[in-house]
């Protein structure tokens, strides 16, 4: 048994990192993450691994094998699969398992909001709402788009896109926070009508939906994938609750 219980955080997202940072005094951190962003934020004094598992028998043999004792699950909201395998490589291996979620935004006066159940549903609404879309979505996503030829698209990715799926499309770079002028300016400077996004919930990417309202813009909102049960918090605070509780348990 090692002095400190190992924990195992499932990241890539910012609360998951701002987790992992308030507990490496006191727990043996390992820090996941998939691999797909070259300069990704890691919290301080914590292990680093990165890419995927091989899926669940193997999420569960590696559990075992580095004496996890619990396991956080911090990945994005829209991260199904892996929340679905650490559900089940925990129900295998006997290890308590925490999920993260930030909690999802909803409307305030001024929005226009109109909801997909997913990416081609976004794809279907689309066209009915505008010609030019900010595609606030992931690269995996782009797909769905393709075959919207007559519609011009906007896409910023943090690192370059390797190919683009999309006939007319304008692709810029850039890491968020972003704030709520420089969203609007982006949005004018590219002559936005529609907004596409994810509803990942957040203050940090929030500002385009706060824009996409300042310009009177209709938004398609993608609804989240269910998420396995089990205890799931929406606030660091009370992930350091869970925690502490497992910490007096095994001491
Ligand atoms: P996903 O579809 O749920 O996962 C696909 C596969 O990638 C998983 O089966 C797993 O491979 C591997 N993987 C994903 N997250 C991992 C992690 N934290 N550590 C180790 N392996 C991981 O995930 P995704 O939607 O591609 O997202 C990938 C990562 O980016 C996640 O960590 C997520 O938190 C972050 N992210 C996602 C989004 C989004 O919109 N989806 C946005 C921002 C950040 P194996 O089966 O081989 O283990």
């Amino acid at each position: 048994m090692p002095d400190r219980q190992r924990v195992l955080i499932l990241g890539g997202t910012s609360e998951a990192v701002d987790l992992a940072n308030a507990v490496t005094d006191r727990f043996d951190i390992t820090y996941s993450l998939a691999g797909r962003t070259k300069v990704p934020s890691i919290p301080k004094n914590a292990t680093i691994r990165t890419g995927g598992f091989g899926g669940v028998a193997a999420l569960s043999a590696w559990v075992r094998g580095h004496d996890v004792s619990l396991v956080i699950d911090a990945t994005h909201p829209f991260a199904e699969q892996i929340s679905a395998n650490a559900a089940n490589a925990c129900k295998m291996t006997g290890t308590p398992r925490l999920r993260l979620l930030r909690p999802a935004w909803d409307t305030v006066p001024g929005d226009s909001w109109h909801r997909a159940d997913d990416v081609a549903d976004a794809a279907r609404l689309l066209p009915l709402l505008g010609r030019a879309a900010f595609l606030s979505v992931g690269q995996k996503e782009l797909n769905a788009f393709a075959g919207l030829r007559a519609m011009r698209f906007l896409i910023r990715t943090v690192d370059p896109l390797n190919s683009l799926p999309l006939l007319r499309a304008e692709r810029i770079i850039g890491r968020g926070p972003f704030t709520l002028e420089q969203e609007t300016a982006l949005m004018r400077e590219y002559k936005i009508d529609v907004l596409v996004s994810k509803n990942s919930g957040g203050n940090k990417t929030y500002a385009k939906i706060a824009a996409a309202r300042v310009l009177s813009i209709p938004v398609v909102m993608i609804k989240r994938p269910c998420f396995p049960s089990g205890v799931t918090v929406d606030n660091i605070g009370e992930a350091l609750e869970w925690l502490k509780l497992r910490e007096q348990k095994t001491t």
